[in-house]
């Protein structure tokens, strides 16, 4: 058996998967990629971007997974990749002119929403393990062309730019953050890849602020509706492998630092 047999992570068909790029390869995602797992940069006194000198299975082809049974990446490509290609290259255009300061929103021109939106879900499908129940529904609104909205009660997709290099796909996990002196926990899943990032989040709780700018109702609009959407220009400078972690490289120097000096403070009393 390949070591690319298994389960196709849309219509769970087992069978050889191909190669799916994450994001589309047009999507700024042609060129060879060192991916490297969250364990190794953890492991060692490195700052989380710097990947120099680490062990990775270099893909020639992009990022990207065997994910996909061919029939799924091939109608999913064909479906949904162009307006995730085109969404990326207009902002990628708008990051080379400098953005004017008084500029809050980015403008975009007949783009169809439902296939922009069916294009990251199944991306989120992709990264995602195959058994976890709650990414079924995911899968048949990808699977079906034309099937529409998402469930606002237990997905919330949103969306951010970023001029940062560093590709992230983080797999569901359990955010704990502190707002205002609560402590809050929620379950997401998230995938960076300049010059977009989304924040999948799961059983969101109304009304609560999430990092982003939600999305969710560009599921409502049919398959062939076009439509001109404005989306506020949200950028998160993203240099780690955390979900939902959105700190500078100082910022992250001047913790690093904070906490080497606590630990020799408290080992050096010893
Ligand atoms: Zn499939």
């Amino acid at each position: 058996m390949s070591k690319s047999f298994g389960k196709c992570a849309l219509c769970r068909k087992e069978c050889e998967l191909s190669f799916e790029h994450i994001p589309p390869r047009a999507a700024f995602n042609a060129s060879p990629a060192k991916p490297v797992t969250g364990d190794k940069m953890m492991n060692d006194d490195r700052m989380p971007w710097d990947t120099s000198g680490l062990r990775y299975t270099n893909q020639q082809q992009g990022m990207g997974k065997f994910s996909l049974c061919k029939d799924c990446n091939n109608n999913t490509g064909s479906w949904y990749g162009n307006d995730y290609i085109k969404i990326s290259q207009i902002m990628h255009a708008a990051f080379c002119e400098t953005i004017p300061e008084n500029i809050n929103a980015i403008g975009i021109k007949e783009i169809y929403p439902l296939r922009f939106i069916k294009q990251i879900i199944s991306m989120f499908c992709s990264i995602n393990n195959i058994e976890d129940e709650r990414i079924q529904s995911l899968r048949d609104f990808v699977l079906d062309k034309t099937a529409k909205g998402l469930d606002k009660t237990k997905y919330r997709l949103n969306m951010y730019f970023t001029k940062s290099n560093l590709v992230k796909y983080a797999p569901l996990s359990v955010v704990i953050k502190l707002d205002d002196n609560k402590v809050q926990s929620m379950a997401v899943s998230e995938i960076t890849a300049y010059p977009l990032g989304f924040i999948l989040i799961f059983d969101p709780i109304k009304d609560r602020e999430y990092d982003g700018v939600d999305i969710t109702f560009f599921s409502d609009c049919d398959y062939d509706e076009l439509a001109n959407i404005e989306i506020p220009l949200c950028i998160k400078e993203m240099n780690d492998i955390f979900p939902m972690h959105y700190r500078s490289k100082e910022e992250i120097k001047q913790c690093v630092e904070e906490n080497k000096k606590w630990s020799k403070e408290n080992d050096g009393g010893q």
